[in-house]
Formats: structure tokens, sequence, C-alpha cells
């Protein structure tokens, strides 16, 4: 089967939507919309493709904004299998990709083991794209030969923290943070205590792909109390790269590279 196979009755497609700008949703992804009877969206999701959506096809809202109102996980399964088992063609539609900090994993399994078809149509991950957005290449040949995408949603010092930030610091690879805009002081104190050095330039970019568009550079030293005012959805990316951190988007036709 391919993921452009039309979408059958009575099954479930998640499909990574991109970043926010409805451009950067797979040709699948957008086929999947379109036939699409019934569409389980969230915050992140690309709400310019629910243009591409049936006039008639019902648009469920499962948002789960930081620290706000939300759908629960349990919930959003218990709506994809229950759609489905009446006969319905299923979208979840999600920002970025749905096996990136998304629960995609946790709702592939849920309808796989009530017996409901489902299919995953990956999508264009803001970890790396957001970067691109803003001209900066996470990898960059002679420069950096690696890069880890962590999630800052606990902090370093948190007793459910898995990562080792020793080990992250010591990596060679950038550091590409999600969720790690409130955290982004103690992340970044952590790695200097780790062994990243101070002036290592650091970038926030927020709302990548979006009009608004916003990007911060310093030094991780610095990179905290610079992005002091900015909101989620935000990505830091921490590493030489970052220095190439351009203030307009790589949309907008006044995007260039600022000098190395
Ligand atoms: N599955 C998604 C990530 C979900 S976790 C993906 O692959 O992209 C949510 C985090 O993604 C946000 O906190 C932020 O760090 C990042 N993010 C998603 N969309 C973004 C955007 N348009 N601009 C900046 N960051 C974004």
């Amino acid at each position: 089967m391919s993921t452009l196979d039309p979408l059958e009755a009575g099954t479930v497609a998640l499909v990574g939507g991109g970043p926010g700008d409805p451009g950067l949703i797979t040709v699948a992804g957008r086929a999947a919309v379109e036939q699409a009877d019934v569409l389980l969206v969230d915050h992140l999701a690309p709400q310019g493709a629910l243009a591409w959506a049936r006039p008639d096809a019902d648009l469920i809202d499962v948002s789960k904004l930081p620290r706000g109102a939300f759908t629960s996980q349990e919930r959003i399964n218990e709506l994809l299998i229950s759609h489905a088992r009446a006969g319905r063609r299923v979208v979840r539609l999600k920002g970025g990709d749905g096996f990136v900090f998304g629960r995609g994993g946790e709702e592939l399994q849920a309808c796989a083991a009530a017996g409901v078809a489902v299919r995953v149509i990956p999508g264009v991950t803001s970890s790396v794209a957001v970067p691109a957005l803003a001209g900066v290449p996470v990898t960059h040949r002679g420069l950096v030969q690696g890069f880890s995408v962590i999630s800052g949603h606990v902090p370093p010092d948190d007793p459910t923290c898995s990562l080792n930030y020793r080990a992250l610091a010591t990596s060679g690879t950038t550091l590409v943070v999600l969720m790690g805009v409130a955290n982004l002081a103690a992340i970044s104190r952590e790695l200097i205590a780790q062994g990243v050095a101070p002036a290592t330039p650091a970038a926030v970019i927020a709302r990548g792909g979006h009009p608004d568009q916003e990007v911060r550079t310093a030094s991780i030293a610095e990179i905290a109390d610079a992005a002091v005012g900015i909101n989620p959805p935000a990505i830091t990316v921490i590493g030489e790269v970052a220095r190439w951190a351009a203030a307009t988007s790589s949309l907008t036709p006044s995007f260039a590279m600022q000098e190395a």
C-alpha cells in the first residue's frame, strides 16, 4: 500500500501536518485531509490545510494547549476508534510529525489494539524544518556531523528527566530543544555546567513557518535572557550553526543569510 492510496471507510490516517505553513504538508497528507469524513485537529496543526477538507467533514478540536485546556489522549484514542467503527474515514491531523514528541505511537497502538485499520502519513517535523526556515542547517559539512533533538518540557534537575545532559553537552552534535521555552534558563545553565562553552551560539525560533516567525540569537549563556517574552511554540538551536539564524523567514522574499 502507498500513502497515496485512497482512505477506506472505517479506517484512520495519522497525518503529520508540518510546522504550520500549509505548504509543508506532504502530498499524501493533503489527499487524506481532502478525503476525510472527520478530522481531529490540534492547535499546532496547519490550520490553513483545513480549507482542503470537504465542506461536510466534521472538524473536532482536540487541542492540548501547554498549561491550558486539553483533551486527554485516552479521549482522542476513543474518538479515533469510535468514528472509524461508525464507518467513517478518520484523519488525525497534527503539527510536525506525529512520532516526534507527538503521541502518534500511542494512537497507532490504540487503533491496532481495537482492530481498527490505521495508516501513518509522516510529516515534516518542526525539529528540522523550523531551524531550516530560519536558515539554520542542523548539520553542516566540516562543522557538525549530527544533531540531537530533545524535549525540554521537564527541567534537567527534575526526577522524571531521562536525558543525560553530560552526554548531550559533550556529544559534538547540534542540540535542538523542543518544548523548552519555560525551562530554557535551566537547560542552558545545565549544558554549560556539563561542558558546553558559554560563548556557543544559540537561536530561539518561534512560530516557524508562520507569517510572524520570530528569531532571537545570543550565546548559550545569554539566550534565556534574550528570549524573554517568547511564547511557545518555539525551538532552540544550540551549536555553531545557530550563528546563521536569520531574522526573517526563508519563506519571505527579503530572506538573506547573515554573514558568518
Ligand atoms: N510532533 C511535532 C512536535 C510536537 S512537540 C513535530 O514533529 O514538529 C511541540 C513542540 O514543537 C513545540 O513546543 C515547539 O518546540 C515545536 N514546534 C512545533 N511547531 C512549531 C513552529 N511552527 N515553530 C516553532 N516550534 C514549533
